[in-house]
């Protein structure tokens, strides 16, 4: 039997990186997976790959900020798979830095809807739908992916911050709610440190505000950051993730796992 046999999973930013290792990582250990990503032929090529393997997987072009879509994939996931018990709230973007006396309101906005309304929304409609999938038994599981910069700050990073940080709460009002509700639902988030995905490699590329390197040079940098001596990559956060998914964890909730290499530890 797998780790989460039988249970079904949306995974949002399922595309690539952290949530494309967390896609697999499910339907290796038996559930069926809801690939959800704005990226049509990455997240095509992440369910073809689940299937070729002998997993179940779909995918759904979902942007995560749109309300009107939560409703789409949550059906979607009932409809083909009868119900849902794991939810992975992944998808993000990191802003372009800078300091906040240069940062347009509209900016500050778009990296809260992405990065924490979604959160709310897919917590939302996650709530709704593994209540009614797990009201007669089973169990039901949202992962919320906040960052180290949920735990601690960073200048030039004010709206990472603010949503990350808020990503972290939220979890625990929606790990009470459910608790207290009764509802076979735990909700916990996760803190990943530098992973080695696109996402990084992006901010690499084009370098971070305030930070007067690039490339390579600004990759030794990040690596001095986490104790451990190098950036973690996209399995270490999907194994957290497939624990929280999974009963193993079953009285973790309103927990925030670290997963940094130490970064936060100094
Ligand atoms: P990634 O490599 O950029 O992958 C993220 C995926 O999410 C992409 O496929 C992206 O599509 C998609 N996406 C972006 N906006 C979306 C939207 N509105 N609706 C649906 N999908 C959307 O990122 P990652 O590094 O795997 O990060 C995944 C999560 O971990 C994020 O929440 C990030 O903040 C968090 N995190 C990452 C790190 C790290 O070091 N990598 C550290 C801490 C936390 P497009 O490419 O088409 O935009």
């Amino acid at each position: 039997m797998g780790r989460v046999q039988g249970k079904v999973a949306i995974v949002t930013g399922a595309a690539k990186g952290i949530g494309a290792a967390s896609a697999k990582a499910l339907a290796r250990e038996g559930a069926k997976v809801v690939c959800s990503d704005l990226d049509e032929a990455g997240g095509e090529a992440v369910a073809a790959e689940i299937q070729r393997l002998g997993g179940e997987a779909i995918f759904m072009r979902h942007d995560v900020v749109d309300e009107g879509q939560w409703e789409q994939v949550t059906k979607l996931a009932e409809d083909r798979f009868g119900g849902l018990n794991i939810l992975v709230n992944n998808a993000g973007i990191a802003p372009e830095g800078g300091p906040i006396e240069d940062k347009t309101l509209e900016q500050w906005r778009h990296t809260i809807a992405v990065d924490l309304d979604s959160v709310f929304l897919g917590c939302k409609h996650g709530i709704r739908t593994i209540k009614k999938t797990t009201a007669k038994g089973g169990s039901g599981s949202i992962i919320n992916i906040s960052s180290i910069l949920g735990l601690v700050g960073s200048a030039n990073a004010s709206d990472y911050n603010a949503a990350k940080g808020g990503v972290r709460l939220l979890s625990k009002a929606a790990a009470l709610e459910c608790a207290e509700a009764g509802y076979r639902i735990r909700v916990n988030s996760v803190h990943p440190g530098y992973i080695d995905t696109p996402m990084v490699r992006g901010v690499v590329d084009r370098g971070m505000s305030g930070m007067p390197v690039s490339g390579n040079e600004m990759i030794q940098f990040l690596t001095m950051l986490h104790p451990i001596g190098r950036l973690g990559v996209a399995d270490e956060i999907a194994n957290t993730v497939l624990f929280l998914a999974s009963d193993e964890s079953s009285f973790i909730t309103g927990a925030e796992l670290v997963v940094d290499g130490g970064y936060t530890t100094r």
